[in-house]
């Protein structure tokens, strides 16, 4: 499939452009909001077209798809233009900046017969997945909690717009809780229903929040605890989800890589639990061009895109009013 990319960022220079050639797609084009920057990143990657212009990349009748990953306030208007060029989209989290666009977008993109994605690299790793199928299988029984722990150090070269820029998406929310709350419906297999919240600026955000914690209630009574931040050099990432007949203990896996370990703990004992280590960012690729191709459906759907946005919004908004919020899911319901 051919491909252009919108935005000459980072995750489509570190994982996404790699993991397209890892799994044979061709990137025709790239598009940057300045003409000098869309050149050098073209030249940089090995990409044939630069554009500044998103009609010049969207007027070409060869690319199939394309890849949005410009800053959150972007996201928007460049995926409403692309499904009305007819392209299939691979959008960022989180999807908008807002639940009505989120949903505009994904309603769109099903009106046109475009396939729609949410790139939540989360739930293409195998660790992941092997937990999912515990829980479902029963091997922990009901399940009583989970927790995320997903307070990163963010590095250097990320330092820019996430932490000082309201008007683009930043904050650690819209970064990381929009992941948490899709790993937790992913693996529990329903949605947060209420959520409470504190948020704070612990060292490196300026006007916008670097680290959160909150507490989610499910539909089943389960309870959900989630941590993110951009402060925590040591912390360590992981989750824990607690059953009536056993507990899985996951480290290290709220990564980008395919790497951590998982523990089973039950009455028989403590087992490591195996998973396949195949690249987060290939997978949701093939996934997302199988769908193209008519086969299946992309890891993420627009609609969880939706709906991540939406426990995202009630957290930051539980931490602002200090009061608990019921998950609004609009349409994504
Ligand atoms: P970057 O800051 O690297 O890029 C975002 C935009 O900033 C680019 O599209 C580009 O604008 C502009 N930009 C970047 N570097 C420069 C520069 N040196 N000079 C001028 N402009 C620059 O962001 P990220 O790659 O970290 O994030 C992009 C999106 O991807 C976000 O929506 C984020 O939430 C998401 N993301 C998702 C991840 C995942 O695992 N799913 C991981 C990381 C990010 P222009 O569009 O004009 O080229």
């Amino acid at each position: 499939m051919r491909w252009g990319l919108i935005g000459a960022s980072a995750i489509a220079e570190n994982h996404m452009i790699p993991a397209m050639r890892h799994a044979h797609q061709e990137i025709a084009a790239v598009m940057s909001g300045t003409a000098d920057r869309a050149a050098a990143f073209a030249a940089a990657q090995g990409i044939a077209k630069a554009t500044s212009d998103l009609a010049d990349l969207l007027g070409d009748p060869a690319i199939e798809a394309v890849y949005i990953s410009s800053t959150n306030e972007k996201h928007f208007a460049q995926a409403m233009a692309s499904i009305a060029a007819g392209k299939h989209v691979l959008c960022e989290k989180p999807l908008a900046m807002s639940l009505d666009e989120a949903s505009e977008m994904v309603r769109a993109a099903e009106g046109a017969g475009l396939v729609f994605a949410t790139n939540h690299h989360l739930r293409c790793s195998g660790s992941h997945r092997a937990i999912r199928g515990l829980i479902a299988s029963g091997r922990i029984g009901r399940v009583l909690s989970l927790r995320l722990f997903h307070a990163v150090h963010l590095p250097e070269s990320l330092r820019g717009w996430r932490l000082t820029d309201p008007g683009a998406g930043g904050g650690v929310i819209p970064d990381i809780t929009v992941h948490d709350a899709d790993v937790a419906r992913f693996l529990l297999g329903e949605d947060p229903q209420t959520v409470v919240a504190q948020m704070c600026a612990s060292g490196l955000g300026q006007g916008v929040e670097d680290s959160a914690m909150s507490v989610w209630t499910m539909p089943s009574g389960t309870m959900v605890q989630s941590h993110e931040s951009f402060t925590h050099p040591f912390a360590g990432s992981g989750l824990e989800v607690h059953g009536t007949e056993g507990s899985i203990f996951a480290r290290g896996v709220m990564t980008q890589r395919p790497v951590g370990e998982i523990e089973l703990v039950t009455a028989a004992g403590r087992e490591p639990v195996p998973f396949s280590a195949h690249y987060l960012y290939v997978q949701g690729i093939e996934e997302f061009a199988q769908a193209v191709a008519g086969k299946g459906h992309p890891a993420a759907s627009g609609w969880d895109g939706v709906a991540s946005l939406a426990v995202a919004l009630a957290v930051r908004e539980a931490a602002r009013t200090g009061a608990r919020q019921t998950v609004g899911y609009g349409e994504g319901a």
